[in-house]
């Protein structure tokens, strides 16, 4: 809207689905259509510097590919057959940060479109089990095209409440890591970044409050999974009340968890509300050129731990 500051282009990221290929042949096929490749960023300015058709690998995350901002890939073969994703580098995170040992077993909470689905299968060499679960049947849809895309085979998607799927349910008995990115107010998408300003005050808040409601209980309902080792909560919102407060809310009351300090080298962490805060990871476009973006990852405490804390 007329009025708004716009936010900067960011730059343009793909993610090598290595089910698929890898990131040589990818840089290769790249090279061969015309584009320069820079080698590997040592800086995120190096990132924003990029133009014309020149492409680095990213300094942060393995299997990012990064373009200049607006170039568009959804015509290009390697997209079409399902070689690369288009995920932004902060929506790469959560999966990398989980990462899940070949062989295991996996619960995707709130998984549609499945970008981060495609990404755990990649991870776990589609060996193991990913439990995939969405309340939204159309989502679904576009999900079981985009997993088809990408060769994963290691699912099983449902079309089921999150909530209403039993921990104690045998057949979860061997999951140890959880990926769980709710629904969110989605505030740290760009492009709506821009629009934030026809956003009613009053309206929006009494918004988060439900939001951030719904989050603390689908955290707490994920943390009831009996083997659950490793779980990274996620959203796509720059709200502290869906983002620290419901970190916070949650260890409170869940005294077998505790927040690793991830990804050192990440340099936005959580707005430092409460001890141990800055273990949490946050994105934007200003500091880390992406969208904006919220990742905690919890672990299990070891036996006894819990008695000490
Ligand atoms: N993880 C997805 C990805 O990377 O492509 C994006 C997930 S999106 C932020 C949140 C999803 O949660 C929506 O698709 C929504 O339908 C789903 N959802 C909301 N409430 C749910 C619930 N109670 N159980 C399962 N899914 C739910």
């Amino acid at each position: 809207s007329e009025g708004a500051v716009k936010a900067p282009a960011l730059p343009r990221y793909i993610r090598v689905n290595t089910l698929k290929t890898n990131a040589e042949n990818v840089i290769d096929y790249f090279k061969r259509q015309g584009y320069a490749y820079l080698g590997r960023a040592s800086s995120l300015q190096e990132l924003g510097r990029l133009s014309g058709k020149q492409f680095l690998m990213d300094l942060h995350l393995p299997d990012i590919l990064v373009f200049p901002p607006r170039t568009d890939f959804h015509k290009n073969y390697l997209y079409t057959a399902g070689h690369i994703i288009l995920q932004d580098k902060a929506s790469s995170l959560p999966a990398f940060l989980l990462d899940p040992t070949s062989g295991s077993h996996v619960i995707d909470a709130c998984a549609a479109p499945g970008n981060k689905t495609s990404h755990l299968a990649a991870l776990l060499k589609n060996k193991g089990k990913i439990f995939a679960f969405d309340m939204d049947t159309k989502r679904l849809a576009t999900m079981g095209t985009l997993l088809l895309r990408a060769g994963v085979t290691c699912h099983q998607l449902a079309n089921e409440d999150f909530l209403k799927v039993e921990p104690s349910d045998p057949k979860y008995s061997c999951v140890q890591h959880i990926l769980l990115d709710p629904s969110c107010s989605g505030s740290g998408i760009v492009d709506r970044l821009n629009d934030l300003t026809d956003d009613d005050g009053s309206s929006s808040a009494e918004r988060l409050q439900a939001l951030a409601s719904f989050q603390r209980k689908v955290l707490s309902h994920a943390l009831r999974f009996p083997a659950v080792e490793h779980l990274v909560y996620s959203t796509c919102s720059v709200h502290q009340e869906e983002n620290e407060d419901v970190v916070r809310h949650t260890l409170l009351e869940n005294n077998a968890f505790r927040l690793v300090n991830a990804l050192p080298s990440w340099p936005q962490r959580g707005l430092p509300v409460f001890p141990r805060a800055k273990c949490c990871l946050r994105a934007s476009p200003t500091e880390t050129l992406t969208n904006g973006f919220f990742v905690a990852l919890f672990e299990r405490k070891k036996g006894g731990e819990e008695l000490l804390a």
